[in-house]
């Protein structure tokens, strides 16, 4: 009999991708690959890379080198590895990759994954295939969906793209071009994903997007349906305790998702919300279609329906022609919100975009000691965020088992992780925990409802 075929995936980027990459082995699986943690072990390695800066391409490269040594020493046991490398590198790179990287057998484009038991069987027969074509028939309807079993081990929160893709064109940005165009899936078919998911255990749904709430996917009616009326439709899927959604884009922040964030409980109070910049001239020059004011605006209505709600961002320092003034701004407008968090890159030129070819480039050592600026006030607000829950009881899903026996690790409706003494019973619960510490990225506490659990000691946090 012949030995059972196992694929590793290997995530890099955003969320997106680790959805896309669950769905590719769940699309190999009837083709009899079950998957495997160890690339070593494996008959095909799947890199889902990411283009977005020059670091996440870099990276991959030097995966693929690792990879090859495996491939060679695999071959000198006489076993055949493929490589193949999916996502966005492979949607901007295509052939390149391949010459770069003789080793690697198929590069296929992220609209494509619904083609990999073909092209795994034809690369098998001895080509080498690059597919980056933007196919007419929806991946969504042709990849298989998750087996039960699969949905278990993968744990009680999951993703759901609903959207993808990008049409805003920002000047720096490579998605518009490696995505494609704005598309969104209709909402029964999100909500049957969504219904599958939770009969399998998920408790929490968090639906993504290039620009998630820039979703007009059909509704029941036939119509366009809002980001917002989703969110209602989900909210009623038994067994959904909470739902998320990422990542926004400033102007597609409508009344009925801001209105949502009032109405609806499961709907966690939680923001991400990308400005990339506090300069209106900055804005401006990145095509962001949005002032300071309007994100600001934004923020106060979003506030104003639900006080408790909490913002995270992206922040790019260093775009071509940014002063020391327009970096300032960016410093007030953090202050002026206060973050729970965000993510804060170096402005990386990315070949084909309009910005790459924009005169006035910064130098990168005025980039980074402005990061290194940025970094420290935002991780001051993370701090005094995390400390204003110590003494606050809040609801945390219960999600997995923690390194210590007896302990399980959860997250707040802030996405912060916390720490509790608790059976593994309660997994999969939401139970209020009254947060008595905090470590570098852990809150500590203890079960409010099971009063005979010690809070945890915070050494070795
Ligand atoms: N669609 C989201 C939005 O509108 O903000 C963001 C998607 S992008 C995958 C994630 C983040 O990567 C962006 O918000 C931006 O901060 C950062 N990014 C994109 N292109 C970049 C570049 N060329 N250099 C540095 N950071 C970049
Ligand atoms: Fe990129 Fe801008 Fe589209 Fe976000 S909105 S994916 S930053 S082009």
């Amino acid at each position: 009999m012949s030995r059972p075929r196992k694929v590793h995936v290997k995530s890099f980027g955003c969320q997106m991708n680790v959805y896309d990459s669950n769905r590719m082995a769940d699309t190999l699986a009837p083709a009899g690959f079950t998957e495997t943690a160890e690339a070593s072990d494996a008959d095909l390695v799947i890199l889902n890379t990411c283009h977005i800066r020059e670091k996440a391409g870099d990276k991959v490269y030097s995966e693929i080198g690792r990879i090859r040594m495996l491939k060679d020493a695999a071959e000198a046991q006489g076993r055949r590895m493929l490589i193949a490398v999916a996502g966005c590198m492979a949607q901007a790179e295509g052939e390149e990759i391949i010459r770069r990287a003789g080793a690697v057998d198929l590069v296929v484009g992220s609209q494509n994954y619904h083609r990999l038991p073909d092209l795994i069987a034809r690369v098998q027969a001895g080509e080498q295939i690059v597919d980056t074509e933007f196919p007419v028939e929806d991946k969504f309807d042709v990849l298989s969906p998750p087996t039960r079993e699969a949905i278990h081990r993968r744990g009680i929160s999951a993703f759901v793209t609903v959207q993808e893709g990008c049409d805003k064109f920002c000047t720096f940005c490579v998605v518009p071009y490696t995505r494609g165009a704005e598309v969104s899936r209709p909402v029964e078919k999100v909500a049957a994903e969504v219904k599958r998911l939770a009969a399998a255990g998920v408790r929490e749904v968090t639906l993504i997007g290039q620009n998630v709430n820039a979703y007009y996917g059909q509704g029941a009616n036939g119509r366009p349906s809002t980001l917002g009326q989703l969110l209602h439709r989900l909210a009623r899927v038994p067994g959904i305790a909470r739902l998320r959604y990422t990542t926004s884009h400033p102007r597609d922040m409508n009344d009925d998702l801001i209105a949502a964030h009032g109405d609806l409980p499961a709907l966690m109070p939680y923001v991400h919300l990308p400005v990339q910049s506090g300069s209106d001239r900055m804005l401006a020059a990145m095509n962001r279609r949005h002032t300071r004011k309007d994100y600001l605006d934004v923020i106060a209505r979003l506030r104003a329906g639900r006080p408790d709600l909490a913002f995270t961002s992206d922040f790019i320092v260093g775009f071509p022609s940014e002063t020391e003034d327009d970096f300032r701004s960016t410093l007030t407008l953090v202050d002026e919100v206060g973050y729970a968090g965000a993510y804060t890159f170096s402005y990386s030129p990315r070949p084909g975009t309009p910005a790459a070819a924009m005169e006035s480039q910064v130098p990168s050592e005025v980039s980074l000691e402005r990061l290194h600026r940025l970094q420290a006030i935002i991780a001051r607000q993370q701090r005094d965020f995390n400390a204003s829950f110590v003494g606050r009881t809040v609801d945390v899903l219960l999600e997995k088992p923690g390194r210590l026996p007896g302990q399980l690790v959860g997250k707040t409706p802030y996405l912060q992780t916390v720490q509790v003494m608790a059976p593994p019973s309660l997994i999969g619960s939401v139970l209020p925990v009254a947060i008595t510490d905090i470590g570098t990225n852990t809150l500590f506490g203890a079960l409010t409802e099971y009063a005979g659990m010690p809070a945890l000691a915070t050494a070795g946090a």
